[in-house]
């Protein structure tokens, strides 16, 4: 196990993919090992649950498969690392009564709730090339978002500005006048804290081509003026080489804003710890 410092201390990631994910690459097994040879205390599988096309991949089939691989990850770790049962849930609210029996039927210790498309725009990462479709989504997103945040049948919320990482930054190139979602954005962070939903740091931002978390610094900053005080923090992981990758910059970030403590949650409840 390395030796941390500062630059290298990863407490938590609890935002990470495996095969039981239709875009992860490696093997559960493989990403355990990775964040336990990162001295990592406080790791989570979050495997998608992509709630309105549970069809068109076996989604199912890795649904029931994760209880057993948290279990046995669990056991193999015990006193060394604490291993959570974690999903993330993409688009809940197009399916509420079958996203509502999944969190029923599952004990999940930690549920990401996250946005991975718009109504009008099943595919983020190929809109249209004209400003007024990239608004357009940005429009829906953040409008789901808050709709999302509402129902709040989560713990904490993804990726706030996820859409960036395919307009703006190396992948878009596009600049956002972002300023017109300052008022929806500051409602969202509004509805986290009264609804007791913890805000994401998603550092996959910082390596895939925005060179900042996800949420961008300024809307932690202004979570943190109002008051919210529950952070997560996962690197989006969808191999083992990427399991904690620059949750570092992502922490030291968090302490420039004033945060001494991310959360990580057991059985739905936060635990806080220290960073
Ligand atoms: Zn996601
Ligand atoms: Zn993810």
């Amino acid at each position: 196990m390395k030796e941390n410092t500062k630059e290298t201390f990863i407490p938590a990631d609890i935002h990470t993919h495996s095969t039981l994910s239709h875009d992860g690459k490696d093997a559960p097994e493989l990403l355990a090992a990775r964040a336990f040879e990162l001295g990592i205390k406080h790791f989570a599988l979050t495997d998608h649950i992509e709630n309105e096309k549970m069809d068109s991949w076996d989604f199912w089939g890795a649904l029931e498969r994760s209880y057993g691989v948290y279990r046995s990850l669990k056991e193999q770790y015990e006193g060394r690392m604490e291993v959570y049962y974690g999903a993330e849930l993409g688009q809940a609210l197009y399916d509420l009564p079958q996203a509502e029996r999944i969190l029923k039927e599952h004990d999940f210790d930690f549920v990401l709730g996250s946005c991975h498309r718009t109504k009008s725009y099943a595919r983020i990462d190929r809109l249209p090339d004209t400003d007024e479709d990239r608004y357009r989504c940005l429009d829906e997103y953040f409008e789901e978002q808050l709709a999302l945040a509402e129902w709040g049948g989560f713990c904490a919320l993804s990726h706030l500005d996820f859409p960036l990482r395919f307009i703006s930054g190396d992948v878009g190139g596009h600049d956002i006048d972002m300023s017109r979602y300052d008022s929806i954005i500051s409602r969202i962070l509004d509805v986290i804290i009264k609804n007791d939903i913890a805000l994401e740091v998603n550092s996959s931002g910082i390596r895939k081509g925005l060179h900042v978390t996800m949420p961008s610094p300024r809307y932690v900053q202004l979570y943190h003026d109002k008051g919210g005080r529950m952070i997560t923090v996962g690197s989006d992981a969808h191999r083992a080489c990427e399991v904690g990758a620059d949750i570092p910059q992502a922490l030291s970030m968090l302490r420039g804003i004033g945060y001494n403590e991310i959360c990580v949650f057991r059985r739905k409840q936060p635990i806080f710890i220290q960073i």
